[in-house]
């Protein structure tokens, strides 16, 4: 069945923070916070068009939901549960902080039905938190990942890559780390800086350099593939930029690509080709069956992959091979060796 999010954001309320990459408004598209009465009627809109039978969850996303005050979580949630009830409304879920999670909030979340929340995680060293003014002792995302699986409840977790202080070395560490926490999804975005932002003061100030698209791809790929061959389900790479965001001077600098999961996913496909053409040497040619839907991935953004592979390159359609399963000069692949050569 089809899974929907019904988007509530919560712009910045109860956030006690000021990370150097927040900019709460141009992220959300919005400027000012919503009252749990408006949730009912954006609910209620969802539902008119989203199709009957389908998975629906109420996403508040956006802000710090925990980080409110626990009244006013729960007259957030109270607008959802008759939703739930009904069986309108499948359930809830939210992101928050890693140290705006204890025992008390999760009962709460619980019993109104919450069944996912994403931790803003950002990175698991420390040195790359305390530059990002996150505030928080990496032992904070363990303590709230294990908190939260008590109440059967599934974790995602969202990574920021190349943050103030890092490295592509300890991004891929953080990643390592995140595979231990054995959270059920993740989000991986590279870190852009946005205008108005601590960031871009120290952008400006040459502290903090961001990756190139190149620096982001590459570590990029290794991060998604490792998650992914961990079972770890990828559910958004690189940030949807909203209306706002598009404005001009918004994005001060970073890497910032509007399909940036299509890249990652074309330049696995490259080093995946390109490292058999290497052990073929003999060869001259390769050709590639797939299944319809990977082919565009195969072939690369505006078939970046063909141009760098050559005229010996060929691809075509095999509508029995699976979406797992590429056929290369006769062999057949799964999507786990492909995601393993990445990581080698
Ligand atoms: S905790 Fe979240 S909402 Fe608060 S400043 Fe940091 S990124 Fe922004």
């Amino acid at each position: 069945m089809k899974h929907y999010n019904i988007p509530i954001f919560i712009n910045h309320v109860g956030c006690p923070n000021s990370c150097v990459f927040c900019s709460q408004e141009k992220i959300n598209g919005m400027e000012t916070d919503i009252k749990p009465i408006e949730v009912k009627n954006i609910i209620e809109e969802y539902l008119e068009y989203l199709p009957k039978k389908s998975t629906i969850e109420v996403a508040f996303f956006g802000g710090t939901f925990t980080g409110i005050s626990f009244g006013l979580q729960r007259e957030y949630l109270e607008v959802v549960k008759p939703f739930i009830d009904k069986g309108l409304v499948h359930g809830i879920r939210l992101s928050t902080r890693p140290d705006c999670i204890d025992n008390k909030i999760l009962e709460q979340l619980k019993k109104f039905g919450v069944t996912a929340i994403e931790l803003g995680v950002q990175s698991l060293n420390q040195k790359v938190l305390d530059l990002t003014e996150r505030n928080y002792p990496v032992e904070a995302v363990e303590k709230a990942v294990a908190l939260i699986k008590r109440f059967d409840i599934d974790v995602g977790i969202q990574l920021m890559l190349g943050l103030p202080g890092t490295t592509e070395e300890l991004d891929f560490e953080t990643a390592k780390r995140t595979v231990e926490l054995k959270p059920t999804m993740a989000r991986i975005y590279p870190t852009l800086v946005l205008s108005g932002t601590k960031m871009e003061k120290m952008y400006n100030e040459g502290i903090y350099t961001p990756y190139s698209l190149e620096e982001a791809v590459k570590v990029g790929k290794k991060v998604y593939s490792l998650l992914e061959l961990n079972d770890i389900k990828v559910i958004r790479v690189g940030l949807q930029p909203s209306e706002d965001l598009r404005e001009e001077g918004v994005i001060v600098a970073g890497p910032f690509h509007s399909a940036f999961r299509e890249l990652i996913e074309g330049e696995i496909y490259l080093d995946f080709i390109q490292s058999l053409i290497l052990l073929e040497n003999n060869k001259n040619f390769i050709e590639v069956y797939s299944n319809e839907k990977n082919i565009s991935k195969i072939i690369g953004i505006n078939g970046v992959n063909k141009k760098k592979l050559g005229d010996k390159f060929f691809v075509k359609i095999d509508k029995n091979l699976n979406l797992n399963e590429i056929l290369i000069n006769g062999k057949k692949y799964g999507r786990k060796d492909i995601l393993k050569r990445i990581l080698v």
